[in-house]
């Protein structure tokens, strides 16, 4: 039995022997998914549908988000598609009690206040982090204006936790990520925001290839008590995610992750059965690792994986999930973008921002978020985000060592969010 669901005896021999021929043992996360494409082994995937934890299984797990010393759940709401405030107080009733929302997730803030209100009681049992978008050439005064919108759009007195959001991402332009960072104003306001008690503590965030770098830069700015990252199986190594975690352990600077699921709802072709397993499996693989939590958007907006992300909890990542994963891992690969643009972009004769275009391309196509695709791509500077100059020459796709189909995604965008 694996938390709750039956697995048979020559279930367990496949997934064993699979995991054993492969050299599957400590490999998971170890190793560059570059060109394979396993074709899907039906006895690994088969009819493996995840657990749902019985009635009244609650999130006990709690972890210290660092030198905030906060105790947080090993799973919390990812408040990035919050349409209603409904699963807010549910969530919490199973146990969970971090919300991660954003001033540029549409009307997320508000959710959450329309939840407080209905809910007494409700904000002395969840820690709030938000983000905000501050330039590298915002001034403190601009700065605070944006920290007081969230306060009232959240309606609270103080927020938890506040985070820079995005380093490096594309959307404020120029953003290198270390610009950003290295806007004295920013430190002003942050003294500021703490004296006055509207903020307890501060984070950075980062979804972009070079977030190791950016994110260590961060946390040697000393004025960082968390960080929210991009991390799951796909690009972990490649991303240089083990040094991240190492410097941040040593700074005892808290991680919560993100975007565990690497192409957020898709599924390689034939794992459809195990859509759900691998969702848990991705969960448990990055609570193996030395972070605090994980937060994911379908927390937020779908009862179904609320309660998938609390069955994922109650057992440890283990040789079944890491069989499931270097399958599922393996298969994906040639259709997940690391947005590295290592290749790519130097190959594409327009200088298209290849890797942030695939990326918005994948919010309106995988996630849904079609707005906020929208917006995010016309934020970028109009050389770097003319898709519509895109010649379908495929040279991006030549080039790319993963072996992604960047230039079907780009004319994606250009049908799509042009
Ligand atoms: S298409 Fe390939 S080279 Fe370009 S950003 Fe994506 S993974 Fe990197
Ligand atoms: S297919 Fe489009 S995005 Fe890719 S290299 Fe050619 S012009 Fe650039």
């Amino acid at each position: 039995m694996l938390g709750g669901v039956k697995i048979n005896r020559r279930k367990v021999v496949t997934y064993s022997l699979g995991a054993g021929a492969l050299g599957v043992a400590g490999a998971l996360g170890y190793r560059e998914w570059r060109r394979l494409h396993y074709a899907p082994v039906a006895n690994v995937v088969e009819d493996h549908p995840g657990l749902i934890p019985a009635a009244g299984t609650k999130v006990t797990a709690r972890r210290r988000l660092g030198r905030t010393n906060l105790q947080v759940s090993v799973v919390g709401i990812g408040a990035g598609g919050l349409d209603g405030p409904e699963p807010i107080p549910r969530a919490v009733d199973k146990g969970m009690n971090y919300i991660d929302t954003a001033i540029c997730y549409g009307g997320s803030e508000k959710v959450i206040a329309r939840a407080l209100q209905l809910n007494p009681g409700l904000r002395e049992k969840l820690v709030i982090a938000t983000k905000w978008d501050v330039g590298h050439n915002w001034k403190k005064s601009e700065i605070l204006d944006s920290l007081n919108d969230s306060l009232k759009r959240l309606g609270v007195s103080t927020i938890d936790i506040m985070q820079l959001h995005w380093l490096g991402g594309g959307h404020k332009f120029p953003d290198d990520g270390f610009n950003r960072l290295n806007n004295q104003e920013l430190y002003l306001a942050m003294e500021e925001a703490k004296k006055s008690g509207k903020v307890r503590f501060f984070g950075a965030t980062s979804h972009a290839a070079e977030r190791s770098k950016i994110l260590r830069h961060a946390i040697d700015k000393g004025a960082f008590d968390m960080l929210l990252i991009k991390m799951n199986v796909l690009d972990y190594e490649s991303a240089d995610l083990p040094a991240l975690l190492a410097h941040a352990k040593a700074k005892d600077v808290g991680v919560v992750v993100m975007k565990s699921q690497p192409a957020g709802d898709f599924i390689p072709n034939g794992y459809a059965k195990s859509k759900y397993s691998i969702f848990q499996a991705n969960l448990r693989w990055v609570l193996d690792h030395d972070v605090a939590s994980v937060v994911h958007s379908k927390i937020g907006t779908d009862s179904t994986y609320q309660d998938l992300a609390v069955g994922a909890v109650q057992e440890r990542f283990g040789e079944l999930d890491r069989a499931l994963l270097y399958h599922y891992a393996s298969a994906l690969s040639p259709d997940y973008c690391r947005g590295c643009g290592d290749q790519c972009v130097p190959a594409c004769p327009h200088g298209i921002a290849i890797p942030h275009v695939v990326q918005f391309a994948m919010y309106d196509r995988q996630y849904g978020w079609h707005e906020r695709a929208r917006e995010h791509y016309r934020e970028l500077p109009v050389a770097q985000r003319w898709a519509e100059t895109c010649l379908s020459c495929s040279r991006c796709n030549d080039a790319c060592e993963y072996g992604f189909d960047a230039a079907s995604q780009v004319n994606y965008a250009k049908q799509r969010l042009s």
